[in-house]
């Protein structure tokens, strides 16, 4: 048996493993306890690891349809299969005939973050969507604008901070996220352990609830006003104060004359937090030391995403607290792409959707309307679809339409590891290997980390026979799209390794560019082919690296795979005002996109409640919809409940066990009641990711417990201003069933 070390990629928290193997099987999984980062935390997902390597439904082969069912076939009849009915569309209908989805594990997917781009040129369509028009996107929109990259965000400080106030987020049951923090549960307790405040605003009583010093209810939509009440309180007190910023930022007395308009008494009663609450709230946050103040999905899964993700980040800001130890600070991750390039102003709006006239944002589209670009006749509609380790049926709303689009379309194809609920639907799947069959580091959740480490592991298993590693299939695809299937596949990967020296050359200080051309990084950087080759020249152009200089020290890829529990690069460092990529190095605090919005604030604050709105609900055994699938992370009682106040229940005569129908404007769903005093009267909630009982999906352990698709009800007609869903406070009826 041997040991071999790694890190999760089942969720954010990046977390250091040791799994044991035995003759191509995983014997065990556990916490490794010499990771600098993660110090052996572990949580129940790690399991599935070694169900999902196991789990007979797991596409090994790939599958096409023949004859209306799919069926295995070879890899070069797959590749030609999928290349030839994408660019058919394409030749017919023209390149935006084609979108692309990209699903939440390509963020963690080295593989994916490398090629995918590559593959996504070479289709060259304008119908791009992700996972992050359902997710973050108005973080990304936010820090773009303020700090001059989307993933430029600042993260609380746990380890030293005095207090944080978390909104809309629940890190003990999601381990953080836009927060890179292992063991977050035991970070929180700390806080709290030495005297500090940890402060949740949720329209639930959470589980990061439960520990926390205060917990505060607020109605789902209510937190940009909140937080702007706040503000307006800081500067009525006079307790605003820059810190590290001061010097660096722009437009204070916008920011007060903006607060003026939302005092406490002004928003109480629509955001369900009354006025000295409200106030106390920023005088307790200004007084502390130090603190920091920290927004997740709640905050950006709502129709008014972007001004509470600014808002945010104006409270640390005003209060002194954005750079410095214990506040919100930015990560330095030792492996960056494009980190020394230079950016121009952030333009979002480049291009539109073509039915609803919707803006991009950062080359994507909102995924919301990928079903009017479906379904809407004219040119340019879209006619094939290609995912990438995603479930769009499950995972955005209106899932009813969304689910007779895909099958109207002409062509589908998916890179996938299953045959799920939108995949079943495929005229290709391609599977890549299994999560421990591939090198593995976390390239994007680096930048999000509370403490700078770096970590690579290569492949803890080995492929399947003849199976291609991820970047293998990506790289395939492109080229057999731009027309050159038959090059060979070293070709094609030594084009991107050039373009990315390029780009990462540009801009690049003189000691670490020092006068190379593209030629001499490829040869100092060897043998190495595929990701691996890439990371070796993003660790050794960053930061900590050892700029291809012998005797230097620092990183390189074999120095890294010297330390297979990872290095500890240090606690986060006062970053300003080098982090800032804005055109003019300074932070704009109240960039015009984010403040023309302010007029749909103000009509939130106008307009009636509803009587009950839904939200979601993060769950600890279940991340991406495949998860239902794996019996480690599935055993249990049932999980898809609709969670209700017991004052809403007597109401709506609604009893715990029982069913209830919820309905909204797109659909209707029944599911089981679970009465709790943790919800907001007035608010019901329902978990994401179910609904496996669709014919033809290949996910056993799911289906015997499908539960329903919180989808089919929330509204794909609610956005945020950067065209993120609005799956948090969507009205509905609730009636028994
Ligand atoms: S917290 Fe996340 S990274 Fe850590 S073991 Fe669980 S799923 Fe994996």
């Amino acid at each position: 048996m041997t040991t071999l070390y790694r890190t999760c990629p089942l969720c954010e928290a990046t977390c250091g493993i040791a799994v044991t193997v035995e003759d191509g099987a995983v014997r065990d999984v556990r916490g490794d306890p010499d990771d600098p980062f993660s110090r052996g935390h572990l949580c129940p997902k790690a399991w599935g690891l070694k169900a999902l390597h196991e789990d007979p439904d797991r596409l090994r082969r790939p599958l096409v349809r023949v004859d209306g069912e799919l069926r295995e076939a070879s890899w070069p009849d797959a590749f030609a299969a999928a290349i030839d009915k994408l660019d058919g569309v394409r030749q017919r209908h023209g390149k935006d005939a084609v979108a692309v989805y990209l699903g939440n594990p390509v963020a963690h997917s080295l593989d994916a973050l490398l090629y995918g781009p590559a593959l996504i040129r070479a289709l060259g369509t304008t119908q791009r969507y992700s996972a992050s028009s359902v997710d973050q996107l108005p973080k990304m929109v936010t820090a773009a604008l303020m700090f001059g990259g989307e993933l430029t965000v600042p993260v609380p400080d746990l380890d030293r901070t005095d207090r944080v106030m978390i909104f809309g987020a629940n890190p003990v049951v999601s381990n953080g996220s836009l927060m890179t923090a292992p063991g977050v549960e035991d970070r929180l307790k700390a806080i709290v352990a030495r005297g500090g405040q940890v402060v949740v605003v949720d329209p639930r009583r959470t589980e990061t609830a439960a520990l926390a010093t205060e917990h505060v209810f607020i109605r789902p939509g209510g937190d940009a006003p909140l937080l702007l009440a706040m503000i307006e309180a800081l500067f009525a007190d006079g307790l605003v104060t820059l810190g590290a910023a001061d010097g660096h930022a722009d437009g204070v007395d916008e920011i007060r004359a903006i607060a003026a308009r939302y005092p406490a008494e002004r928003v109480a009663a629509a955001v369900g937090v009354d006025a000295a609450t409200i106030r106390r709230l920023a005088r307790d946050h200004a007084a502390a030391a130090t603190a920091a103040c920290y927004g997740r999905i709640g905050t950006t899964a709502q129709e008014l995403g972007t001004l509470a993700s600014w808002a945010v980040d104006l409270v640390n800001v005003l209060t002194g607290n954005l750079d410095r130890p214990g506040g919100a600070m930015f990560a330095d991750p030792a492996a960056l792409p494009g980190r020394h390039r230079k950016r121009g102003p952030v333009r979002l709006g480049r291009f539109k959707s073509r039915v609803l006239g919707l803006p991009e944002a950062f080359g994507e589209l909102p995924v919301t309307t990928l079903a009017d670009e479906i379904l809407t006749p004219g040119d340019g509609q879209v006619r094939a679809l290609l995912t990438i380790a995603g479930n769009p049926l499950l995972s955005v709303p209106g899932g009813g339409r969304l689910a007779e689009a895909i099958a109207s379309l002409e062509v589908r194809v998916a890179v996938d590891i299953y045959r799920n609920e939108t995949t079943r639907l495929a005229d290709v799947i391609l599977p890549p290997p299994m999560a421990l069959q591939r090198d593995h580091t976390d390239l994007a959740l680096y930048q999000l980390a509370i403490r700078n480490v770096a970590k690579y592991a290569p492949a803890t298993l080995d492929r399947e026979p003849d199976q291609p590693a991820e970047w293998e299939i990506l790289l395939t695809l492109a080229k057999g799209l731009m027309g050159m299937a038959a090059a060979p596949l070293e070709a094609a990967d030594d084009v991107v390794a050039r373009e990315l020296i390029a780009r990462e050359l540009d801009g690049a200080p003189a000691e670490i560019a020092q006068g190379w051309r593209g030629d001499d990084v490829m040869t100092a950087l060897g043998d190495r082919r595929g990701p691996a080759r890439l990371i070796d020249l993003l660790l050794r152009t960053g930061p900590y690296g050892d700029h291809f200089r012998s005797g230097r020290g620092g990183l390189s890829l074999a120095a890294l795979l010297r330390q297979p529990h990872g290095v500890d690069l240090g606690p986060l460092r006062p970053r300003l005002p080098g982090v800032l990529r804005t055109p003019d190095g300074r932070i704009p605090l109240a960039p015009a996109p984010i403040v023309a919005d302010l007029d749909r604030l103000d009509a939130w604050l106008d307009r009636p409640a509803p009587e009950v709105v839904l939200v979601g609900r993060r769950q600890l055994r279940s991340n991406n919809s495949w998860m239902h699938n794996l019996p480690p992370l599935a055993k249990g009682k049932e999980r898809c409940t609709l969670r209700v106040h017991p004052d809403d229940a007597a109401r709506l005569a609604l009893v715990d066990g029982g069913q209830a129908r919820v309905t909204s404007r797109v659909g209707e769903v029944v599911a089981p009641v679970e009465i709790s005093d943790e919800m907001m009267p007035g608010v019901v909630s329902l978990p994401h990711g179910f609904g496996h009982d669709a014919d033809g999906a290949r996910l056993e352990v799911a289906r015997a417990k499908p539960g329903v698709s919180a989808n089919l009800v929330t509204d794909d007609a609610l956005r945020d201003v950067s065209g993120n869903a609005a799956f948090n406070g969507v009205p509905v009826t609730v009636a028994p069933a």
